[in-house]
């Protein structure tokens, strides 16, 4: 792998392909053994998550349900400090074993605004799993039950995740270069 240009940054290799897959088959390999006889309602939050949702949920072999939900708060490589929920919840959780999928966890703030909201419609219980979690930029400390890879607080883009709404059908996971 090589640098990259997305609109008018480049950036370098971080995460490959089969990391990715490899740490997913181990992630799933938990929940599978967390939620055994259980039938959890995955919501992933688009639109970042939406790769890692589908190639998680490959890997699941509990009955699982999903459904979206669409939250966002960045603009360019920086976060607004806005959430806004462009598709709500359209699935009941009352009584639901929740699991959130989320493609990053930056600051913390998108999750500290939805999880309330979660946490309202009393699900008997409420995890998260997230793909990449910057511990360094944690404004809102968010509980994380399933982390793909902690980073350090650069900006990635690929594998879902974009850079002014290109680079998310980069298979690979790469970092602004210096
Ligand atoms: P938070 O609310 O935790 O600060 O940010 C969460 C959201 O910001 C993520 O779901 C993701 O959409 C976006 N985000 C945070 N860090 C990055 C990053 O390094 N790259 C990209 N492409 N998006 C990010």
């Amino acid at each position: 792998m090589s640098i990259i240009h997305v609109h008018d940054k480049s950036f370098q290799p971080y995460l490959t392909a089969e990391m990715i897959k490899t740490r997913i088959k181990e992630i799933a390999a938990d929940i599978n053994k967390d939620y055994a006889g259980k039938r959890p309602v995955f919501i992933a939050i688009l639109n970042g998550s939406f790769i890692f949702a589908a190639d998680l949920f490959k890997e699941l072999t509990v009955d699982v349900e999903v459904c979206f939900i669409k939250l966002a708060s960045y603009k360019g490589t920086r976060s607004t400090g806005q959430v806004i929920t462009a598709i709500g919840l359209d699935t009941d959780i009352f009584g639901r074993d929740v699991v959130v999928i989320e493609d990053i966890v930056d600051t913390g703030k998108t999750l500290s605004e939805f999880l309330p909201q979660l946490h309202h419609q009393q699900p008997s219980s409420l995890k998260i799993v997230t793909l990449l979690h910057k511990p360094e930029a944690t404004v809102f400390p968010i509980p994380i039950d399933y982390l793909g890879f902690a980073i350090p607080n650069e900006f990635v883009v690929g594998y879902g995740l974009d850079y002014d709404g290109l680079g998310r059908n980069i298979p690979a996971i790469y970092k602004l270069a210096e």
